[in-house]
């Protein structure tokens, strides 16, 4: 074991080595040589013992007024800010995005801190007049109780956030896994929370596996909302799981997201957004541009634009500010983005910019890929079809608006989508038609801002969104409460007809 730091679970609001004793490294995906710290390595018994706390907890924080939990929130919110440089520094380190971006992560989650705490003095319900006489009605949202949330690497602290303050605000307690790859970013936002004043039990950390932690944390029968975001294959089992055990489960899952460019796009637009959304966050955004579906009259020369641009783009580890495109995570995503260029190639698909890992001298021990660019992509292809989560963007040629846009819908996913053109009738028909949770005139198709709901169609989801107020949905239910102040009984439907 190397002499970085050890992370201990958060159990009670006491920190709690592994019942096994065991931990994993966490490694810089630029540089796997530094070890950023060693966490536990968790199993069933840490679960149980975290449910119980959050258990425990919630009888007391669900009474908490929520103006009084927000006044939390606004706290923690300040401590973020003040430690927002370090905190984007570490994510650098454990996720590898370049720090321009990690800083971004860290304002997200600074972001929901106040958005949630101003939820605080609304969790607005109804009142409704009664068709009885002398009788009171209204709606408030009320609590479930423990949260499970499951995280993943990506956006290591914006989306822990997106899930925890919504929970917290409505008086829930939680457990959250952060991915295995990112936990660091998990310890900072929790720890502003405690320093804030959290009560202890409120959130509880505990980090391994998906298989030793995931599965049992989302199994225990304490726990009544699942939420979790990560990929199509184990959202689909959670599902399953949480079917099982009668919860609450938001799932947000993978994306093919496509952006548009028509013939009469204002082009240098389009070509700094298409390098924006495709290579930003080495294109391990859920929201990534990975198809651009272009109008044959500019095809050719955005191609060409776009793969001088995209070669030029400098790419290395994140802490050196000069470079823009970090690596992909880990081993295992760096030889997927190597599969899918061999599978492109296979396909027929023409490379017209990079293609290769990198692997000598300043990048030997980090896991890099040059941006790479696929022309002459069809729809059908594997390339045009599947979630690639790293720096491949494939390019689709079509007719008219109409290809456009059946081309673009024609995928198993619908996050986010994007059309770049000056004819406002375009722009609003994209708006009607494209299938997708998220849509964007002018812009590439990442970007949200987290007062808009976040989510997407088809296999993108099941149906939630995060962010927004829309979220509040999945960490409250709704209770009708009907006052009868006639004194007599008074029967609905029958009495008054
Ligand atoms: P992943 O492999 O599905 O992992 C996500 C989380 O689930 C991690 O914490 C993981 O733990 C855990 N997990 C793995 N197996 C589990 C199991 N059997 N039971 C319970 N939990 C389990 O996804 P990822 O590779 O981290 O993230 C990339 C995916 O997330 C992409 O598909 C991307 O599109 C999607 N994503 C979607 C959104 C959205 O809002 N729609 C946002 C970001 C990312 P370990 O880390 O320990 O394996």
């Amino acid at each position: 074991m190397s002499d970085a730091p050890v992370y201990r679970n958060l159990i009670g609001g006491t920190w709690h080595d592994a019942a096994s004793g065991a931990t994993f490294a966490n490694r810089n995906p630029a540089d796997t040589a530094d070890v950023i710290g060693h966490f536990a390595d968790s199993d069933e018994r840490d679960v149980v013992a975290a449910v119980a706390a959050a258990q425990q907890a919630y009888a007391s924080w669900r009474l908490v007024p929520a103006p009084k939990r927000a006044e939390i929130l606004y706290r923690a919110g300040q401590l973020l800010i003040e430690r927002k440089e370090a905190c984007a520094r570490d994510m650098t380190r454990e996720m590898g995005k370049v720090l321009k971006e990690a800083r971004g992560d860290v304002q997200e989650a600074i972001d929901m801190m106040f958005f949630m705490a101003g939820e605080g003095r609304r969790l607005h319900g109804q009142t409704t007049p009664s068709e009885m006489p002398n009788k009171f009605q209204m709606s408030v949202r009320q609590p479930l109780g423990v949260c499970a949330l499951i995280t993943p690497w990506n956006f290591p602290m914006a989306i822990p956030s997106w899930k925890m303050l919504p929970a917290l605000i409505t008086g829930n307690t939680v457990v959250i896994k952060p991915a295995s790859d990112t936990p660091l970013s998990v310890y900072h936002l929790v720890q502003c929370l405690t320093d804030a004043g959290l009560p202890p039990g409120v959130v509880n950390i505990v980090t391994g596996s998906g298989s030793k932690v995931g599965e049992p944390l989302m199994r225990h029968p304490d726990v009544k909302v699942i939420s979790f975001t990560g990929s199509t294959e184990i959202g689909s089992r959670v599902a399953r799981v949480g079917a099982e055990g009668m919860k609450h489960v938001s799932l947000e899952l993978g994306g093919k997201n496509p952006m548009i460019v028509m013939n009469d796009a204002d082009l240098d637009l389009a070509v700094e957004g298409a390098l924006w959304g495709a290579f930003g966050t080495t294109g391990q955004r859920c929201t990534a541009t990975s198809r651009l579906i272009v109008q044959r009259g500019v095809a050719a020369e955005l191609t060409a634009r776009l793969a001088a641009q995209a070669a030029a783009l400098t790419v290395g580890p994140g802490l050196d500010e000069r470079n823009q495109v970090g690596p992909s995570i880990n081993q295992g995503q760096l030889e997927i983005v190597e599969r899918y260029v061999q599978i492109g190639m296979a396909e027929g698909a023409r490379l017209v910019c990079g293609g290769a890992a990198l692997r000598d001298g300043p990048y030997a021990r980090g896991f890099f890929h040059q941006p790479t660019i696929f022309a002459d992509v069809t729809r059908h292809m594997r390339l045009a079809q599947e979630e690639i989560f790293g720096p491949v963007l494939s390019i689709i040629t079509v007719e008219d608006f109409d290809e456009a846009i059946d081309v673009a819908n024609d995928v198993p996913y619908g996050l986010s989508s994007s059309i770049y053109t000056r004819d406002v009738n375009a722009a609003f028909r994209a708006m009607r038609d494209l299938y997708t949770g998220i849509v964007y005139i002018n812009a590439p198709t990442i970007g949200a801002e987290i007062h808009l709901p976040f989510g997407g169609t088809k296999g993108t989801g099941n149906g939630h969104r995060e962010a927004g107020q829309q979220v509040l949905e999945v960490f409250s239910e709704w209770k009708s409460v009907y006052v009868d102040f006639s004194g007599s009984l008074q029967r609905a439907q029958i009495d008054n007809n």
